[in-house]
């Protein structure tokens, strides 16, 4: 393959590139192997990566990527899987992040550099607004704190895991100054919120049971109430259908 040849081979995928092609440290990538790395953040930088280095992250990413069951998101800041018990992370500027709920020790929401508020904080309340729809209420106590600056630069949920290598994850909801009583502001105040009371929702829960253990009663009826909540209020459920399981459930 000269200088010249407008066909190469990704050297992650094999595919032949065609005129689209990207230079990597060993070749070329095709335009899906490039756009892959920089979407899902595999790879820094991906002109520095070999095919193969990025073939084998990229093998990691989705088989990680098949085995989680969403049953849960907020926008595209965060998934959650109730039943691989783990939150999905995808972020721009590094690596896209799965991480189990009983890995997450802590997290907070912080404005401008500040901490807001933090996991303990949170308290019932917050957990309460997934389940009672107590936005307002609840967006005023998180970020009502700060009433004397009009505007805002960031806004940003910071969760602390117990990986050593990489404990810090950042969700980045705001990052450009924005008046407080714009709408901008308030949408990034209810998204914060959500995130906030559904990831003190999936840590409040105990995960210590082994797997063989869980059994019907090992699943408390109330985790089973929030579920079915978040279900009505998301409208996978109808208030029937809610109503149906509920009575089953007290039943
Ligand atoms: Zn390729």
């Amino acid at each position: 393959m000269g200088l010249f040849s407008l066909k190469e081979t990704c050297s992650c995928c094999g595919k032949t590139t065609g005129f689209n092609k990207f230079k990597c440290k060993n070749g070329y990538l095709c335009p899906d192997c490039f756009k892959a790395a920089r979407l899902k953040g595999l790879v820094i930088n991906p002109f520095n990566t070999t095919g193969e280095e990025l073939k084998i992250k990229l093998e990691k990413f989705n088989s990680k990527m098949d085995n989680f069951k969403e049953t849960a998101k907020v926008g595209n800041y965060i998934s959650f899987s109730d039943i691989t018990n783990e939150v999905y992370v995808p972020n721009m500027k590094s690596e896209h992040r799965f991480i189990k709920y009983s890995d997450i020790l802590d997290f907070e929401l912080i404005e401008d550099g500040e901490t807001i508020v933090t996991k303990g904080g949170l308290g019932r309340a917050v957990a309460g607004g997934v389940l009672f729809g107590g936005v307002g209420a609840i967006v005023g106590g998180v970020t009502g704190k700060k009433k004397s600056k009009h505007t805002v630069k960031s806004v940003k949920i910071k969760i602390t895991t117990n990986d050593i290598k990489d404990p810090i994850v950042f969700i980045t909801l705001l990052q450009k100054e924005t008046k407080k009583d714009s709408l901008i502001y308030k949408n990034s105040a209810k998204t914060a919120q959500e995130i906030l009371s559904r990831l003190k929702v999936v840590t409040s829960k105990d995960y210590s049971t082994k797997p063989e253990e869980v059994g019907q009663a090992k699943i408390s009826v109330a985790d089973e109430l929030i579920k079915l909540k978040t279900l009505l209020d998301e409208g996978i459920l109808t208030q029937e259908e809610f109503n149906k399981q509920k009575e089953k459930l007290l039943n």
